[in-house]
Order: C-alpha cells, then structure tokens, then sequence
C-alpha cells in the first residue's frame, strides 16, 4: 500500500468517536512500581489505570520476577497451577500467580524451567534474554488460551513481546483466540531481540524459510538473523512509539536502527502517542516522599523540598539554583553532554545533583570514578544506583532538570518535572521537542514556553541553552515563575493519551 505518515494513519484512526468497553490484556516485561527498569514501567502502569477508568476491563501479563516489589502486590494467590507450555519438543510447567497492582489486575508468570528464566536477582541483561522473552511471549499466549480469556485487544510492548502477535497469527488464531487483534508499542528502537534461527526450534514456529524471509522475521541488515521487534512489526494489527517526532525520526530520518523500510512498508498502521504520565502517581500535593507537599498555588514550597534535597545530599546552602539530571546512565541519553553540563553548572553559579545507574559495569565505574573527582565539591552530588524515594525528592527540590538526550522516544523525566514545577532543558529530539517549548518556536505563545530547548548535539549546544536557563533565574525570577507555572499547568496526564489509544483499538477490533 501507499505509505502515509504517522499522522494520516493516526488521523484515519482518531474518526472513531464512540468506543465500546473492551477486553484489553496488556503484555509486557515490566511494569511500575513492581518490576521497573525505565518508562515503559511507567507508560504500562499509566495507560493500564487509564483505560480502565475509562471502563474497560484491563489485566496485564508480566514475568514474576524473583526481585519484584513484593510489597506493592496486594492479594497474591496463585491463579493457574499447572500451565504447560510447549518449548523445544516438551513442554515447561508454568504456575501463574494473580494479584492487585495498586487496583490493576495482574497476572505474573513463573516458569519451572531448570534455566531458571526469571530468578536471576535482575531484570534484563543476560545471555540469554532473548530465550526468556521468546518463552515468556509463549506463556502469556498460552496463559489467554488455557484460561479461557478471549480479549478483544492484546496490547504489547518492545522486543521482548514481538513474538506475541506471531504467535498469535500463526499458532493460535486457529485454537480460539482468533478475535484478539494486536497493538503493538514501541518504546526504544534500539533494543531489537536479535538472535539467530536456533530460536524457531524452540518456540514451536517450525518453517525456517517462511520465517527468515525479509517481509517477515528475518533481519534486512544481518543475513540469517531474526529479528523479534521486526516480527511485532509486521504481524501487528497497528503500530505505535511514544511521539509523533519519534515516529517520524525513526522511519524517515534514518534513526530506525535498521527498521526504516520495515515502517515505510507498514507505514498506513504505524504512528506516534505521546506517552502521558499518571497524574495520582505522580501528584506534588500527596506525594508522601516530599519534605513539603505543593500545588500550583502553593509554589514556593519548592523552597523546602530544596532545602531537604541539599540536606540529605550534603550539599552548600546557599541562593544557587540546582539542576539535576534523572536517567539510566545509557549513551542514548547524552551521557557526555550531561558530564560536560556539571562542570559549566558548578562553574556558572549552579548547584548539580545526578541520579542514575546502568546495567553496564564500566560505565557505572565511570560515573563512580567521576563521583570520587567531583564529590568533594559541595555544589555537586552524583548519586549512582536506582532509588525512587530520592528521584521524588530531586524532582520537586530541583529548579531545572537537563535532558540532553541523543534521542528519546518520548522521555518521562521532562514530564514529571514539569508536573513538579521543575523547568526542563532539553535537546529538541523525539518527545522533548514535542513536549518543550522555548522562544526559538516562533509558533508558541509567551503563555505556552514551559522550559528550555538546545538543537546542536554539542557542548555549545548544552552550554547555551543552561546558560539562558540559569541566567533567568537569577535575573528575572518573574518570569521564571512563569516557566514553573506554565510547566505545572501543562496536561501531560493520560486522558489525551489513553482516549487515543481508545481509537486505535476501536479501529482494530473484530467488529
Ligand atoms: P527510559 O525509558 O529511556 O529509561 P524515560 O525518561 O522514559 O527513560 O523514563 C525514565 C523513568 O525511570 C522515570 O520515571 C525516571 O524517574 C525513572 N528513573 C530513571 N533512572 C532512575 C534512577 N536511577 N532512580 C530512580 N528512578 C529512575
């Protein structure tokens, strides 16, 4: 067919008005606050609570992992003893566990394999990970079938479920589940689930030469390679990732880590949602971890988050404006720009508080390394390792937050800061531009800048745009103010979102 932009498919999509309650199972590798590596933990968690507010029937399928957050899972019960699963010749028994995930119906599935599949102390990053999710996607499709649940919608996300609608379509369509149609996310291009054909032997998808073929599985760059992302590509009912710029980065402006033509193909289901955030979740005025709770009212109470922030991170008590960066320490976020950006802060009369962790060894002993030089300095904290409790505190006891990415899909932390009156910096890639607005947009209105915006992915880049930053606030603290407020005013909660992830399933479903 015609490729359309990400727009049009969207646009033919969004003329559905009236939606139906729907059947929708998500499945999914992780989801906040239980297993969270980054923001697809977030995004499933937001849309799930979303949807089903919107009153429809919503459970979501997630490994049990050994080291989940046992304490946010209400009720857990084992729910389906004895789910064989067929891998290689035989089959792997299976129990699946059910409990509340603050409200959202999850079922957690734990193989007794002798690979010990998802009792490794960590989420993802081993050998074998592609074996896991093959068999995890195996499982879930397994669970809908031996449990009887038939949903109309089976929404799944990254590469560790593209094997889902595969399944799907060419396993169970014929055993019952044949009305399920599939939404498929993506949420970073960059991870694929590439792996070579040994992997058909044990998912029970038995023609080689079917599945290698370039219109399906196999991989356009990497001769005898399969590619799992390319595969939810390409047997999914629609396709999004989480921005219109995204979208659009990815498929025409050779930023698809090798799945352009992939896109430009499939390009009439294909489109960009811009993530929202959960706004109970994520809510200045309850949120418990705080040192003083605020609205947009009550802004100035900022101060005291700032004042405990510098408390618990030793840093110097004075008039200077602290700017944080939140992330995986992962080059994709522009770790060298972020290194760069601590030590013009500390220089240019900022504070500079890091929180950050990666799976990769040497680039946390490179953080920690950089912490060691740099700690001693009493305007500056780096703080490596994974704690949300702190990361509230940072965003709302920090007055900018830098993301200065080389490219973002959607990006959370921008989002969350502005929910918290923190003013983002950020380099206009993927949903930073679509969510930033500074005065280089001709087309936004003094009352729509919310932060600061920086092109170039370079040191001038990220110097220039701080610069402006720490500049106005110290010499026009009114009009910073107004950067606070608009942040804080901005809709970035799942009601646009979720209503647009309505159409689309409205669109797909087997009417
Ligand atoms: P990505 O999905 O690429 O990791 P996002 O910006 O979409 O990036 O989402 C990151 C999410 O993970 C945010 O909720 C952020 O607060 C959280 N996060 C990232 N690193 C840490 C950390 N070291 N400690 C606590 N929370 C973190």
């Amino acid at each position: 067919p015609e490729p359309v932009n990400s727009e049009q498919a969207l646009h033919n999509v969004f003329l559905h008005e009236e939606v139906p309650s729907l059947n929708v199972v998500h499945i999914s590798p992780e989801m906040a606050p239980v297993s969270k590596v980054g923001g697809l933990a977030d995004v499933v968690y937001g849309l799930t609570q979303e949807l089903a507010i919107r009153g429809n029937n919503v459970e979501i399928i997630l490994p049990k992992y050994d080291n989940m957050r046992y304490d946010h899972i209400y009720g857990l019960c084992e729910s389906f003893h004895d789910l064989w699963v067929p891998w290689y010749d035989g089959a792997i028994h299976c129990t699946v566990y059910f409990g509340f995930v603050h409200e959202r119906k999850c079922f957690f599935i734990e193989p007794h394999s002798q690979d010990n599949f998802f009792n490794r102390g960590k989420y993802y990053g081993e050998q074998d990970d592609v074996w896991r999710f093959a068999f995890f996607s195996r499982a879930a499709m397994e669970f809908l079938l031996q449990s009887g649940k038939r949903p109309d919608i089976i929404h799944c996300h990254d590469w560790h479920t593209g094997l889902v609608p595969v399944y799907l379509w060419e396993i169970y369509e014929h055993m019952g589940l044949g009305n399920s149609r599939v939404c498929y996310t993506i949420h970073n291009f960059k991870h694929q689930g590439m792996c070579g054909g040994e992997l058909l032997e044990a998912t029970g998808l038995h023609r080689p030469e079917h599945y290698f073929d370039k219109s399906r599985l196999g991989d356009d760059h990497h001769d005898g390679a399969l590619n799992l992302m390319k595969g939810g590509i390409v047997y999914s009912n629609f396709v999004t990732t989480v921005s219109p710029t995204h979208a659009r980065e990815v498929r025409d402006m050779g930023q698809g880590f090798g799945l352009e033509s992939t896109l430009q193909t499939h390009a009439p289901k294909y489109g960009g949602v811009l993530n929202g955030i959960d706004y109970e979740a994520w809510n200045p005025q309850s949120d418990k971890h705080l040192a003083a709770q605020y609205n947009a009212d009550t802004v100035g109470k900022k101060y005291d988050n700032k004042r405990a922030l510098r408390e618990r991170l030793l840093l110097a008590d004075n008039e200077k404006p602290i700017i944080a960066h939140i992330g995986r320490l992962d080059p994709q976020k522009g770790l060298e720009l972020v290194r760069h950006a601590i030590f013009h802060c500390v220089n240019n009369g900022a504070q500079f508080v890091l929180l950050g962790s990666s799976p990769e060894p040497s680039i946390n002993a490179y953080f920690w390394h950089l912490k060691n030089e740099i700690n001693e300095n009493p305007d500056c904290h780096l703080e490596i390792g994974f704690d949300e409790d702190l990361a509230r505190l940072i965003y709302a006891g920090s007055d900018m937050m830098l993301v200065p990415s080389r490219f973002e899909p959607c990006g959370l932390t921008q989002l969350i800061s502005m929910r918290y009156g923190t003013v983002p910096v950020v380099r206009a890639v993927g949903g930073l531009a679509d969510t930033v607005f500074d005065k280089d947009y001709s087309h936004v209105e003094l009352n729509k800048r919310n932060g600061y915006v920086f092109h170039e992915d370079s040191y001038t880049g990220v110097e220039t745009a701080l610069s402006r930053a720490i500049a106005c606030y110290y010499q026009y603290p009114d009009h910073f103010r107004h950067l606070m407020l608009n942040a804080m005013k901005t809709d970035y909660s799942w009601n646009v979102p979720g209503q647009h992830y309505l159409n689309i399933y409205n669109h797909i479903r087997k009417k």
